[in-house]
């Protein structure tokens, strides 16, 4: 009997051995030709590049159509939803049952609308999509039209494949970002937030950062700092400029914007920074590592921060609240001092802080009478950071492990602000990915001249975005 049992034991060990694999069995992302999708890709983004949605007036519309063709044949529904004539945005869902479940859903969102373009100072036409030298040339090929396509390569790779879901899949992409979104995702949260209400969200904001021809680490994007501008008055009495007075509006203003300009504000290392410079530490030359590592150290680490911001600026910017002097304004004629002069300050305050307080902060700095401080405009949307302790986190880890061995993924907060601020309001994790692999070079064209996406980071880049999906939504 026991012989017996061991024998049949081997049998249907054999029979498993040498079964073929069934045919039912979804692919997984081992079996995905990812060099034919970066082939496929690589057209669509193309397509989608020369369709021009600079902002304003942005034409998102045109390109919602051009995608949902590309949807379509794919046999997947989408619809366009116009926010404004002319502009809008394409929805598609894959759904896990019968009913959408939000709390649970992934958002892939990516914005159509891109910056302007001065043509003479670009050396290839701006709406091309041109390969040359080992890049396609074009505007949004970084910002942010690539890393839409790669989101929309997962969703189309996933419905291909046919994977059960563990929870709905949402594509979309969404126009308006580069105006601050009222008639972009604000407009599609307030009015239409049953067609994309998700738990989770990958969105633009990260950087895969190459240096000396290798990955050098993935930042993930997982909050933002708060945009606002604040107008500073100065007040003085106008007279003729040919008898000059203490009290000139424009000397005082001149003065104050000097001392907020040259204002070393105080160090204040969020969760989110430390995290990153923990990691960063690790792959970071060792002299600025150890200066890294003692961030969370109170006696050295104003030391500390002082040393990592003379060595980068944006490291300075991660550290604190920041001030630039961007605008000024004074009088009317060469000999009148006028009574009222102006500037503009961009501000961009850490998650947590308030404006008010800010602005009571720099009038301390200032110590002038004379001068007003109010809150000009709110640019973007206070919102709290994400979450890093979750699943979908650990989904880009491991995605990245394999796309980008050797690279640590580090969260990041960004001083500059996206569609993720407005959706982190409404409780959605969002992280932020730069899934295409780039020099720092590269990446400072985003708004820039000549920007460009390196024909070899298509790959790694779908390739990252697809494997962080799949190992997220599917179903055991
Ligand atoms: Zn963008």
């Amino acid at each position: 009997m026991l012989l017996g049992r061991r024998v049949l034991f081997l049998f249907l060990i054999l029979a498993l051995c040498v079964a073929p694999a069934t045919s039912q069995a979804p692919p997984t992302a081992g079996s995905v030709d990812f060099e034919k999708l970066a082939i496929e890709s690589t057209d669509w983004l193309a397509g989608l590049v020369r369709i021009n949605t600079t902002n304003p007036p942005g034409n998102e519309l045109a390109g919602a159509r051009y995608l949902a063709d590309i949807l379509q044949k794919e046999g997947i529904p989408s619809e366009i939803v116009e926010t404004a004539p002319g502009r809008g945005a394409l929805v598609a869902r894959l759904s896990a049952g019968a009913f959408p479940d939000p709390s649970r859903a992934l958002l892939l969102l990516g914005h159509m609308d891109v910056v302007g373009v001065d043509p003479s100072k670009w050396s290839h036409e701006p709406f091309s999509a041109d390969v040359a030298d080992g890049a396609m040339w074009g505007r949004g090929t970084l910002d942010d039209k690539g890393p839409l396509v790669a989101n929309l390569a997962a969703f189309i790779t996933l419905k291909r494949a046919g994977l059960r879901l563990n929870r709905d899949v949402i594509f979309l992409a969404d126009g308006d970002e580069e105006q601050g979104g009222d008639i972009g995702i604000r407009a599609l949260a307030e009015k239409h937030w049953d067609k994309i209400a998700a738990a989770f969200c990958i969105n633009e904001g990260g950087s895969t950062v190459v240096q000396d021809g290798k990955p050098r680490y993935v930042g993930v994007q997982a909050g933002e700092k708060v945009s606002i501008n604040y107008r500073v008055t100065a007040t003085g009495t106008s007279g003729h400029a040919s008898v000059p007075l203490k009290d000139n509006a424009v000397v005082h203003l001149a003065a104050a914007i000097e001392k907020l300009g040259n204002w070393e504000t105080p160090v204040k290392p969020t969760v989110l920074s430390k995290r990153y410079f923990e990691g960063l530490a690790d792959v970071e030359d060792p002299e600025l590592a150890k200066w890294m590592r003692v961030l969370d150290t109170p006696e050295r680490q104003d030391h500390a921060a002082r040393i990592l911001s003379a060595a980068n600026p944006v490291w300075s910017s991660m550290l604190r609240n920041t001030v630039s002097p961007t605008i000024l304004q004074a009088g009317i004629r060469a000999n009148v001092i006028p009574s009222e002069a102006r500037a503009i300050l961009n501000v961009r305050l850490l998650p947590g802080e308030l404006p008010g307080e800010f602005a009571d902060d720099m009038l301390k700095v200032v110590a002038d009478p004379q001068i007003r401080i109010d809150i000009d405009a709110m640019n973007s949307r206070p919102s709290p950071p994400s979450e890093i302790d979750t699943d979908f986190y650990r989904s880009i880890v491991k995605a990245s492990r394999v796309v980008f061995p050797g690279a640590p993924v580090l969260p990041l907060m960004s001083p500059g602000f996206t569609d993720s601020a407005e959706l982190r309001v409404r409780n959605v994790t969002c992280y932020g990915l730069g899934p295409f692999p780039l020099t720092e070079e590269e990446e400072a064209r985003v708004h820039g001249d000549n920007e460009r996406l390196p024909i070899v980071s298509i790959r790694p880049g779908i390739e990252l975005v697809y494997r962080t999906v799949e190992d997220f939504v599917r179903a055991p």
